[in-house]
């Protein structure tokens, strides 16, 4: 293994004269829970001439980008646009937004992102309320349907796939509970989209965001989001309007959005006809967004979810056919990602090194309960591949052995090939 190059000490006086080489990232498979390597296409895309944000040829990106997304989120909604930065600047947007100081969230919590919710509610000043599943399992539909009723919530926010569980949380009962107790409902589906089957419109959902370091085969920093007309009428009634830049509206002085960059009503009027000055667009990322976009409806969107399902249900087979245990209630497993129970007497650190040194592939640690107890393993966006999670496996397997683990020889391979065998027999 190559030692990295020291870092240069903080300097005390002036700097020391320090010009480092030029980015040249070794060849990576990412396989773990996100990021993954980006499609080429996207990287293609990035890499693309920046144009300013008015020229014509831009904003008929930007409505280009619109109508791509609507059809990934299966929407209508005309509020479909992108938030600048990673996805947890589209959950903060929407938050931040839809969320008055001292309104009620309910969030059901079933992994480490229910408490990423809970602590932007938070800072939003909402009174927060959770439904827990212990980590592995979701939350039942009649027990959020019992903490809407108990807790009479302004907002459901609830995450859709939660990587650090890999517990995918079924939605489509929870728009009905929440349309008949006047809630708002809102998922954070950034480890999901793509991957698994999500519809904005048949599920009720009034808010939604995203991010292109999953399934959608880009690299993080651009969060799509999609807002019901029922979300977009709330933030109108609260958005600021900036002196002297921006018209005259009906935004509520008294109780303005606490956030300028995340105000939505403000980047609404950015994305719509009114086309008002916000932020400077971040033009390659809007660029990847909609590559991303454009790959995933070129080959389908069920297609796209087929082909995660496939190749999640392969890595789940290999793995096991390695004699490993899996985490979690396997029935409610996103395609896209599966949680490994690291083996008694091997170091996991170690294992998850030696399949980074030796064969330049990167799986994925854990947080909270089940660090140190599980790896994580991803197949998703454009690592959805049989090259890939067989490569993954047969490396695997090495270092398994390697480690002093007992492993039945060929067995991930094998048993990853049975699946796809099976797909192919006639
Ligand atoms: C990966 C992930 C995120 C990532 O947020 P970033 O701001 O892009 O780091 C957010 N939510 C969920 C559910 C995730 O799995």
């Amino acid at each position: 293994m190559t030692a990295l190059p020291a870092t240069p000490a903080p300097a005390t006086s002036l700097p020391a004269a320090y010009l480092p080489g030029p980015v040249n990232p070794p060849a990576r498979l990412l396989m773990g829970p996100g990021p993954i390597d980006a499609d080429p296409r996207v990287l293609r895309a990035l890499s693309t001439p920046l144009i300013g944000q008015y020229d014509p040829v831009m904003t008929g990106y930007m409505n280009d980008t619109m109508a791509l997304y609507r059809q990934v989120w299966a929407t209508t909604n005309e509020a479909t646009f992108l938030v600048d930065g990673t996805s947890r600047a589209g959950i903060e947007a929407a938050l931040v937004s839809l969320v008055r100081p001292g309104q009620r969230v309910l969030v059901p919590v079933f992994g480490r992102f229910g408490h990423l919710l809970t602590e932007i509610a938070h800072r939003a000043q909402a009174e927060v309320h959770t439904v827990e599943a212990p980590w592995g399992q979701v939350v039942t539909p009649a027990a959020v349907e019992e903490a809407v009723v108990r807790v009479r919530p302004h907002l459901l926010a609830v995450v859709q796939g939660d990587t650090s569980t890999t517990m995918c949380q079924p939605l489509e009962d929870l728009g009905e509970i929440c349309a008949r107790h006047g809630v708002l409902f809102y998922t954070d589906a950034t480890a999901s989209l793509g991957g698994n089957p999500f519809e904005a419109d048949a599920w009720g959902l009034d808010a939604a965001t995203a991010g292109l370091q999953k399934c959608l085969a880009g690299p993080s920093g651009s969060a799509p989001i999609t807002l019901s007309p029922r979300a977009v009428e709330v933030v109108r009634a609260r958005s600021r309007v900036e002196a002297g830049i921006r018209e005259e509206g009906d935004a509520d002085a008294d109780d303005p959005i606490r956030s300028n960059y995340f105000d939505l009503g403000m980047i609404l009027d950015y994305w719509g006809p009114r086309r008002l000055n916000h932020h400077t667009e971040a033009t390659s990322m809007l660029y990847a967004a909609r590559e991303c976009a454009r790959i995933l409806l070129e080959e389908g969107r069920q297609a796209v979810i087929d082909r995660h399902a496939l190749h999640g249900r392969a890595m789940l087979a290999g793995v096991r056919g390695l004699g490993l245990q899996v985490f979690g209630d396997v029935a409610h497993k996103m395609h896209n990602v599966v949680a490994v129970e690291i083996p008694a007497g091997l170091d996991g650190d170690a294992g998850r090194a030696a399949m980074l040194a030796d064969f330049g592939i990167e799986i994925g640690t854990s947080f909270g309960p089940l660090h140190g107890r599980v790896w994580r393993i991803g197949t998703m966006g454009y690592n959805a591949r049989q090259d890939t999670v067989l490569l993954t496996l047969a490396a695997l397997e090495q270092v398994l052995r390697r480690g002093g683990v007992r492993v039945p020889p060929g067995g991930g391979v094998d048993a990853a090939y049975a699946v796809y065998d099976e797909v192919r027999a006639p």
